[in-house]
């Protein structure tokens, strides 16, 4: 009998303790039998009791760790945080307020032990957002388009990536974090799963103006970065 990979789900919280119990044992009933299951919660320096819950989470479930930033510094930075400490054969990263729906992560394993380095969730539909913000990220991802040639349109960061690509992604330079972009700026072949974003399970999005703001403005420098760094290859 082969032995099975392993898949580390990377997931960031950001005062999340109101529903996240519930949340993550939703996921958990989703997991997909043909791999060996490790669920990381990165507490991106919350205020609320979310460490107190991802505690209680760890300790009634083996598979289930913590890991805890010690200051706020944002959805990116947590997501790269979980990239750097795991050891998997392949990652997966989701939002924990089901908007990405767990029901897929099978579908995504599926399409990675087919063979694909990475699988990729597409939104058909951006689901219960305000005008404000739907136009806002569509004039992003046509600046990106423009500038870096790079379809961000629908993209999202529910993405399941094989180890070869993780360890592509920190061998570069990762001082502005954009993981959407930087996964997409490798140009490999990768697997879309479409779906409609599901209403959040409990509370309210934790992005205000000012970290849009932010990671415009990384999301920016990232590409930037990569841009040269390819440039500078070629000559
Ligand atoms: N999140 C985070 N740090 C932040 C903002 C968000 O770790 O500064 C987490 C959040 O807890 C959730 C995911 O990132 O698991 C997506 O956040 P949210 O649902 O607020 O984003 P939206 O769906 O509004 O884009
Ligand atoms: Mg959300």
């Amino acid at each position: 009998m082969t032995k099975k990979s392993n898949l580390e789900i990377i997931v960031p919280v950001y005062n999340e303790s109101y529903g996240l119990y519930e949340n993550i044992m939703t996921i958990s009933s989703y997991l997909s039998p043909k791999v060996n299951n490790i669920i990381t919660l990165i507490d991106d320096g919350s205020t609320d009791s979310t460490r107190r819950e991802i505690e209680a989470l760890s300790a009634g479930n083996g598979y289930i760790k913590g890991i805890y930033l010690a200051k706020h510094a944002g959805k990116e930075h947590a997501i790269y945080t979980g990239l750097e400490n795991s050891s998997a054969d392949a990652c997966m990263v989701m939002d924990c307020d089901l908007q990405h729906p767990p029901r897929l992560i099978p579908v995504f394993v599926d399409k990675w032990l087919e063979g694909y380095m990475v699988v990729e969730g597409i939104k058909t539909s951006r689901g219960k957002e305000s005008y404000f913000n739907k136009t806002m990220a569509s004039a992003f991802s046509k600046i990106i388009k423009k500038f870096f040639d790079i379809n961000l349109y629908n993209s999202t960061d529910y993405k399941l990536i094989d180890r070869s690509v993780t360890d592509k992604l920190l061998s570069d330079d990762n001082s502005c974090k954009f993981f959407r972009g930087a996964v997409s700026s490798l140009n490999l072949k990768s697997c879309p799963i479409y779906f409609d974003v599901e209403p959040r399970a409990y509370g309210s999005s934790k992005f205000g103006l000012h970290s849009k703001i932010k990671l415009a403005s990384d999301a920016f420098k990232t590409l930037s970065k990569k841009n040269n760094t390819e440039f500078n290859k070629m000559h």
